[in-house]
């Protein structure tokens, strides 16, 4: 399994257009400032599938100095960066984010987006959270709007479990695999050899 953090943060641009979050646009009394369309959800999920991968970060992939990418719709992101899992043999786990926003109120667009999201990512909205916090006052605060997301990423293209848990295929002998609770064995003399356990 690889796990991917991701995070981006937009101002808004004090003019009229709505944001557009998740693939949704949502009419707000002001935009975003972005390069592309702004999405900073799309954006952060977009980072994280790339993080879990290793590879190079949206803005090293996507420049914002190029006029290719200006007003971008940010699916095509999550594309390239899930295209990029896959072709590293990996698959979608499941994802959770978060979006911070004092305004606009995303309750009723969660379930759209979980679902915009969910079809580019190929597994169910039931492995996709959107969840949404204000901010208390703290950044961004009415500046803009932020997004966190975190994904996992399981060997098996496409399943719906996290583990691997195939007949005939020991857990345990995963290489770097170690069950939970058990601890790291050290080697030395005074700790003695290790029992074979009956
Ligand atoms: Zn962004």
């Amino acid at each position: 399994m690889r796990i991917g953090l991701g995070y981006d943060s937009h101002r808004f641009n004090g003019s009229k257009g709505g944001v557009t979050l998740g693939g949704v646009t949502i009419p707000h009394r002001q935009g975003l400032r972005g390069h592309s369309d702004a999405d900073v959800l799309l954006h952060a999920i977009a980072d994280a599938l790339l993080g879990a991968i290793g590879a190079p970060d949206l803005g090293e992939l996507f420049p914002p100095s190029d006029p290719a990418y200006r007003g971008a719709d940010s699916r095509r992101f999550v594309r390239e960066a899930y295209r990029r899992v896959r072709q590293a043999g990996w698959g979608v786990a499941n994802l959770d984010a978060t979006v911070v926003a004092d305004s606009p109120s995303l309750s009723p667009h969660k379930a759209r987006m979980r679902q915009i999201i969910a079809r580019l990512l190929e597994v169910h909205p039931s492995d996709v959270s959107v969840k949404a916090k204000t901010t208390e006052g703290l950044p961004p605060g009415k500046a803009g709007i932020a997004a966190q997301a975190v994904v996992l990423l399981a060997k098996r293209p496409g399943t719906r479990r996290p583990f691997d848990s195939s007949p005939g295929r020991s857990r345990g002998s995963r290489p770097g695999f170690r069950p939970p609770g058990r601890p790291r064995r050290i080697p030395g003399p005074a700790l003695g050899a290790p029992r074979r356990s009956r």
